[in-house]
């Protein structure tokens, strides 16, 4: 069986500079969940910020099938070319799961095309994610809702795309609801937000939490690579209409350059 090649990208600059979030993640919370969703049919790797090319080489990424992203801090400090390369590997089919406070990241900008602006507190409150996706792989071995005992609470409006499956609805202690789990299709490429994983609470140590993010890895897995591009096609049938032309023929290629 050939395994999921998984890589789990994270800032990894809370768990250096603040002591209470090194106590929870002493490796980072990439080792976390790495560690956490860990199967025989994954093989996982890890890539943060402040390695060379942040740990993204063009062979990283492109023997990557799903990509993990967590970030909060340091978003302006990825590099625009490789987040143009990620994006681009995302259309030709690899699978990207966004945690968090990645929503604000330039990767889930990039696939989104939204602001991707919510509301939010920190107060440590009580999280209840609902199933509404009950048929939806990524709920598998997840009942109609489970909870977080604290996180912090993202709310409505959530600025993403309307074609956004939703797969769970959160409420929060405080009374805010939230989009906290939606899918989206970009080019051949399948991507999942999922919101529980704040910095300061240990949410990748739940159960429900790593189970939900390891059934996102394996639907998200890639069918398919397939370059993107638009290609000039023959007709299938004989064309009877009078050429009106004049015609230009140019090729281009998917960022609208011509080939
Ligand atoms: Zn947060």
């Amino acid at each position: 069986m050939e395994k999921i090649k998984v890589t789990v990208w994270n800032e990894f600059r809370h768990e250096k500079s603040n002591e209470a979030i090194k106590a929870i993640y002493p490796e980072g919370m990439h080792k976390a969940i790495g560690k956490g969703i860990a199967a025989d049919d994954l093989e996982i790797r890890y890539a943060t910020l402040d390695e060379p090319d942040h740990g993204l080489t063009d062979e990283v990424i492109n023997s990557t099938d799903v990509m993990i992203w967590w970030g909060h801090c340091a978003h302006g400090e990825v590099r625009d070319d490789i987040v143009a390369k990620v994006h681009k590997r995302v259309l030709e089919g690899m699978g990207l799961i966004v945690l968090h406070s990645g929503h604000f990241s330039k990767i889930f900008k990039a696939v989104t095309g939204c602001t991707c602006s919510l509301k939010w507190r920190e107060a440590g409150e009580r999280e209840r994610l609902w199933n509404i996706a009950p048929y939806h792989p990524i709920t598998q071995g997840i009942g109609e809702y489970f909870e977080v005992p604290h996180e912090e609470m993202y709310g409505e409006r959530f600025d993403i795309p309307k074609d956004s499956e939703i797969i769970f609805i959160s409420h929060f202690e405080g009374g805010n609801v939230f989009r906290s789990g939606v899918t989206l299709e970009r080019g051949y490429g399948k991507i999942f937000y999922f919101q529980p994983g704040h910095e300061s609470y240990p949410s990748y140590y739940q159960k429900e939490v790593l189970q939900v993010i390891g059934n996102a890895v394996r639907w998200a897995k890639p069918v398919f690579f397939r370059e993107m591009s638009a290609p000039m096609t023959p007709a299938l049938d004989e064309i009877r209409s009078e050429n009106t032309g004049p015609f230009t023929g140019i090729i281009q290629n998917v960022d609208g350059s011509a080939k």
